[in-house]
């Protein structure tokens, strides 16, 4: 048990004004095996920042973090709350009114961006991505400005553990070391559980938190997902996606692709990604000085882009159902690249075409029908049969574009939930099924040329 006054304050919710259920993840809820009255009324104020369920104690913890390569100084929970442990997750209840950690802001999360939260975090979950959850979305009439007046909403999000980079971060930098060894010791109890007590513990934690930030990594880079803004406060220790704000997916395959249209020198492109995961395992490393030699951390944290490698490979294997130890994996997966670099096809497309030859993608690929088959020809060869159908359900038949959530967005902001109803539903039913509100609402592509940017204001 951590101290109230060092590492949280208790704060009550703030209601929002009329809320109503946008939607209720009934596959997560059975997963996790817990009954949810809608008719409730208690319920949706419950989940909409009214007065709290039995056994909750809403709590905002502090953190800190680097922010775009700058130490930011004091951060925190500023408009989500900690509720409690529950069914193996912590749950957190995103767009709940101000905190002590607010700092200028409201408090709250607007629609728009609790929307693409709440798909986006179970689309990544469909595809078999580490990430947080997301149980429940409601909306309101709560005005919230933005760069134009929006309404608020809240999420109910559900998490292995909250803990970011930025939280030891914060105790490290006042000098509270006293306090960072307690926070540390808590986050082994609360993630690595059967390291707790053991010698040499803190260098153990620390591998590990390199391998599941490789591993991860690694997966965002195989399926094209780009976070958009990796601060070190959005940075878990767990190993899930956190905090979805200005994310995406690549259209063709391009590293210097960018969403965040405030992030001008491209620091969080989608093929830094891997490099900015370190620079912040760095940040990571330095909390720990006052525990491990530096000798020590360094060589572990030297280890991470062979780790990073190693899970790519993996991952690509996997999605593409061949041995990972196959010696013309890299070379194949090059050219995969290269050719997904034109802009004839969708990259999040690359792993349907292969597998499936009747696939047939938003992208056009007209005039490279020939170069497609070749492509499918040698992959063919190289397919392991047994791995195939495991690489066809995680291999999304349609994309969480941008466009798409648009006009979910578009919709729900007009009263209708439906979209984001059947979407969801869609994505538990499985990516790699045609999903007809997909092809519907996300049908028409814009050029792909485009530029399209998101901003953090959410
Ligand atoms: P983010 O960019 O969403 O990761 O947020 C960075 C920091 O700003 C975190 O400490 C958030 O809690 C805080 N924050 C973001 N938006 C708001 C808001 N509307 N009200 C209060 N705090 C916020
Ligand atoms: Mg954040």
């Amino acid at each position: 048990m951590l101290d109230e006054g060092i590492f949280y304050a208790k704060v009550s919710p703030s209601a929002l004004i009329n809320p109503r259920w946008v939607d209720i993840n009934e596959s997560l809820l059975k997963e996790i095996n817990l009954p949810l009255d809608a008719e409730d009324p208690q319920m949706l104020d419950a989940f909409s920042g009214g007065p709290v369920l039995d056994g909750w104690r809403p709590i905002a913890q502090v953190y800190s973090g680097h922010q775009f390569g700058q130490w930011a100084g004091q951060l925190g929970d500023g408009r989500g709350l900690y509720l409690a442990e529950c069914c193996g997750f912590e749950w957190h209840l995103k767009g709940a009114g101000k905190t002590p950690f607010s700092r200028f802001g409201d408090g709250r999360s607007v629609l728009r961006s609790a929307i693409r939260e709440y798909l986006g975090s179970e689309y990544m979950h469909a595809l078999g991505i580490s990430t947080t959850r997301a149980l429940s979305l409601v909306a309101s009439d709560t005005p919230v400005q933005r760069e134009t007046l929006e309404r608020g909403a809240t999420l109910m999000r559900l998490a292995k553990s909250h803990l970011r980079i930025g939280h030891l971060e914060h105790f490290y930098h006042q000098n509270s070391h006293q306090a960072l060894g307690e926070l540390i010791e808590f986050a082994i109890r609360q993630l690595d559980s059967d390291l707790e007590g053991v010698p040499g513990r803190l260098e153990e934690v620390f591998a590990r938190y390199i391998d599941r930030s490789a591993k991860l990594v690694a997966q965002w880079m195989a399926v094209g997902f780009v976070h958009g803004v990796m601060n070190t406060d959005n940075t878990a220790l767990s190993g899930e996606t956190l905090d979805y704000g200005p994310y995406g997916f690549l259209m063709a395959y391009r590293d210097d692709y960018v969403i965040n249209h405030t992030d001008h020198t491209g620091r969080y492109a989608y093929g830094q990604q891997p490099r900015v995961m370190h620079w912040n395992l760095g940040c990571l490393a330095e909390t720990l000085t006052p525990f491990v030699p530096v000798e020590t951390l360094r060589s572990l944290l030297n280890s991470f882009p062979e780790k990073y490698r190693h899970h790519y490979r993996l991952e690509m294997a996997g999605r593409l159902a061949i041995d990972p130890q196959h010696e013309d994996l890299p070379d194949f997966v090059d050219d995969l690249k290269t050719f997904w670099a034109g802009n004839h096809m969708f990259y999040p497309e690359l792993f349907a075409s292969m597998l499936d030859d009747s696939f047939v993608g938003l992208s056009r690929p007209a005039e490279d029908q020939g170069a497609i088959k070749a492509h499918r020809e040698r992959w063919s060869t190289m397919a392991e049969a047994s791995l195939i159908e495991t690489a066809r359900e995680r291999a999304p038949a349609w994309m969480l574009s941008h466009w798409l959530l648009d006009e979910v967005i578009e919709s729900a902001e007009s009263g209708d939930y439906s979209p984001v109803q059947l979407l969801r539903t869609a994505i538990h039913r499985g990516v790699g099924q045609h999903c007809q509100i997909a092809s519907e609402l996300g049908g028409s592509p814009p050029d792909q040329n485009s530029a399209y940017h998101l901003s953090c204001s959410s």
